[in-house]
């Protein structure tokens, strides 16, 4: 599944190719996405030109002034955007293109997860679906204190809390793993339990893990390519995500495997108490 730093990836790769350009065409092949995509997607594109592309957690949201709106990308499970020189023949599961005069912005979706929507006017933030994110944990607001509010009195452990996007956006399995870790604190440990000092290092730790990926060009994901097709690297370098059994790279214990939420969690039980 594409994590934030991979979606922040696309947005960078994509941006000094598509803004300030124009749309010369618009093709939906198949738009029984998540939800249904727009019918008049051409005719509200067709000639205006992309201003801005932001991120908001994991959604991409493509800023068009000219026809007052946003198009709002999110790509599920499966998702990719790729730029693929104009001409170049669609795949089965390449369901959206946005042509521009030098290049096309492919959306391919094996498991049709993702979706795409037409956000009318100037306020994106105020969609449904955005409205209930929590705290981006790369913004200027995401300090030691403000996750300290978020963890205050919550009696259940700290690793299913971090990947709760209503809390905090973008923290997947693969960083909340990491970013325990490099805080040494054990994804069993209630978040109410967790001294201050503590969660300052997280904090920390959440945005360094975050900033690293996004540094290493995204995670190499299943189903993940960058705009330019090439494969990232950052899964290689992590210390505990899917190491179970190995010694641990700090002390040399071996990795310990549970289930926490439904989901596996890795961490070292001697470095993390
Ligand atoms: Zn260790």
């Amino acid at each position: 599944m594409p994590e934030l730093p991979e979606v922040e990836v696309s947005r960078l790769g994509l941006l000094p190719h598509l803004v300030n350009e124009p749309v010369l065409d618009c093709v939906v092949r198949r738009a029984d996405l998540r939800l249904p995509m727009p019918q008049d997607l051409a005719a509200r594109l067709v000639g205006h030109r992309l201003s801005a592309i932001v991120r908001r957690g994991k959604y991409l949201l493509f800023h068009w002034p000219g026809a007052n709106g946003w198009l709002m990308l999110h790509l599920g499970m499966s998702g990719s955007l790729r730029l693929v020189p104009p001409g170049t023949p669609a795949g089965k599961h390449d369901h959206v293109d946005l042509c521009f005069p030098a290049t096309v912005l492919r959306l391919k979706d094996p498991r049709r997860f993702g979706l795409a929507l037409w956000i009318e006017g100037e306020h994106p933030e105020q969609h449904p679906l955005l409205q209930s994110l929590g705290v981006e944990p790369l913004s200027a607001t995401f300090t030691a204190d403000e996750l300290a509010a978020l963890l205050a009195r919550r009696k259940t452990p700290i690793k299913p809390l971090l990947m709760n996007a209503r809390l905090i956006v973008g923290v997947g399995n693969i960083y909340a793993a990491e970013s325990l870790f490099r805080a040494h604190i054990s994804p069993l440990r209630l978040a109410a339990d967790l001294r201050i000092e503590e969660i300052r290092k997280l904090a920390a730790a959440i945005q360094e893990t975050l900033q690293e990926a996004i540094a290493a060009g995204g995670s190499s994901v299943r189903d993940y390519v960058h705009s330019d097709g090439g494969a990232g690297s950052f899964q290689l370098r992590c210390a505990v995500y899917d190491r179970a059994g190995l010694p641990c790279l700090q002390c040399g214990a071996p990795i310990r495997q549970v289930r926490q939420a439904g989901r596996s969690s890795f961490y070292c039980p001697h470095c993390q108490t």
